[in-house]
């Protein structure tokens, strides 16, 4: 069994607080992403469960068993890093079975494990070259390989695959995978690319800040986001998210968005959520770009709007409906909605659209909380 139990880890450099209070619990054969943008702490955290950073509070468990104060060589975890390190005057073969020489292992197997892993990651016809002889992305697969003939109880991979081009990043996300399912090592996995963690993630760890905001599977990070945060950094487009606040109208209570003529009709579960939890009548609405319909003629609520830009991604068009501005700034209130490529509009024409009540998400500004129930 290797559970990793991380419980009130905090790690500061200086005045930085580069992990703050962060407890997770890791199951047996998971398969953990820790995603977030640059400098949330994603790395301090990998390299304080490898035994590379010594965090100043809270206890790391590997296995049910307390490490804080074992080495990085005692905890049976292989670590790859993004800025791999090969020895320059061994062949690929050499590099890989390095780790199993060094525990001497019979030669027979040792062959068996490199050509192995040497299979899963495309480097056969490569086990007799030297590193200078590799391309960036090829000496990356040779580190992948190195950890994983190992076959370690955890893996712990600090953006493995950041050297890849993007056809071999797709095959690696899938290779890895499988890898992991079949070898059952406890795997955590950080990455600040959103689709990397989507795809291969059990459950997905979202950072900010030294701070660890959600911690669930790729879709309930997605679908439900508990903060602003990872409502804003899950998806591309991402959520829109529009002030609003609740008004009474004709005895009805409908949230109104800032600044714009649009106000939507909420549900009694809606109205009781905002009512029980938000501090105050400043909320955010939030809706997903996939979940707002536009057409060219007026349909279900008739919320009509203008079209402000339309960037063509191929599989999808993503149009930009201007909503309203913001007087203060002069900034373009602007609700983006991806259609169908057919959907073909011009800019400045008028459509309408219409809202999937059961995705919209309402948010305490303040709290920066998303409204449970809401
Ligand atoms: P990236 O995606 O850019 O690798 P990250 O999420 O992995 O970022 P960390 O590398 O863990 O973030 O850094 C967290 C914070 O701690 C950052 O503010 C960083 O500048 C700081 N930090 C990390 N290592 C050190 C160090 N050795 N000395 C001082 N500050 C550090």
């Amino acid at each position: 069994m290797a559970e990793i139990k991380l419980e009130h880890i905090t790690k500061r450099f200086g005045d930085v607080v580069a992990v703050n209070d962060f407890s997770l619990e890791v199951h047996d054969r998971e398969f953990v992403v820790f995603l977030g943008p640059s400098g949330c702490g994603k790395t301090t955290t990998l390299r304080a469960i490898a035994g590379l950073e010594h965090p100043e509070d809270g206890d790391i468990l590997i296995g049910g068993k307390r490490v804080n104060n074992l080495s990085p060589a005692d905890r049976d975890i292989a670590f790859v890093f993004q800025f791999y390190a090969l020895y320059p005057h061994l062949t690929v073969y050499d590099n890989i079975a390095f780790p199993l020489k060094a525990v001497k292992i019979p030669k027979s197997e040792i062959n068996q494990r490199v050509k192995e892993v040497a299979t899963v990651l495309q480097i056969e016809d490569m086990l007799s070259r030297k590193p200078s002889y590799l391309s960036g992305g090829e000496m990356q697969r040779v580190a992948l390989g190195r950890a994983m003939v190992r076959r370690p109880k955890v893996f712990l991979m600090d953006e493995p695959m950041a050297n890849l081009d993007a056809k071999l990043r797709v095959n690696m996300r899938t290779e890895l995978k499988r890898l992991q399912h079949e070898t059952g090592a406890t795997t955590i996995f950080v990455t600040h690319d959103q689709v990397e963690a989507m795809s291969m993630a059990d459950r997905i760890a979202v950072m900010h800040l030294g701070v660890l905001q959600q911690i669930g599977t790729p879709q309930e990070v997605y679908n439900h986001p508990k903060s602003l945060f990872v409502a804003g950094f899950m998806g591309s487009p991402s959520m829109n998210l529009i002030h609003g606040e609740i008004q009474s109208r004709n005895g009805k209570s409908m949230l109104h968005l800032t600044h714009t003529e649009l106000s939507l009709e909420l549900s009694d579960e809606q109205i009781a959520s905002v009512r029980q939890q938000a501090e105050a009548n400043e909320l955010v609405f939030g809706i997903r770009p996939e979940h707002i319909t536009v057409a060219k003629e007026p349909v279900g609520r008739e919320v009509k709007a203008s079209v402000h830009l339309i960037e063509s991604l191929g599989s999808a068009n993503i149009i930009d409906i201007f909503l309203g501005e913001n007087p203060e700034t002069g900034d373009p209130i602007l609700l983006r909605v991806r259609t169908h490529p057919a959907f073909q509009v011009d800019v400045g024409q008028s459509i309408w659209l219409d809202f999937d009540d059961k995705h919209v998400r309402l948010f305490d500004r303040r709290t920066e909380r998303q409204l449970v129930g809401s």
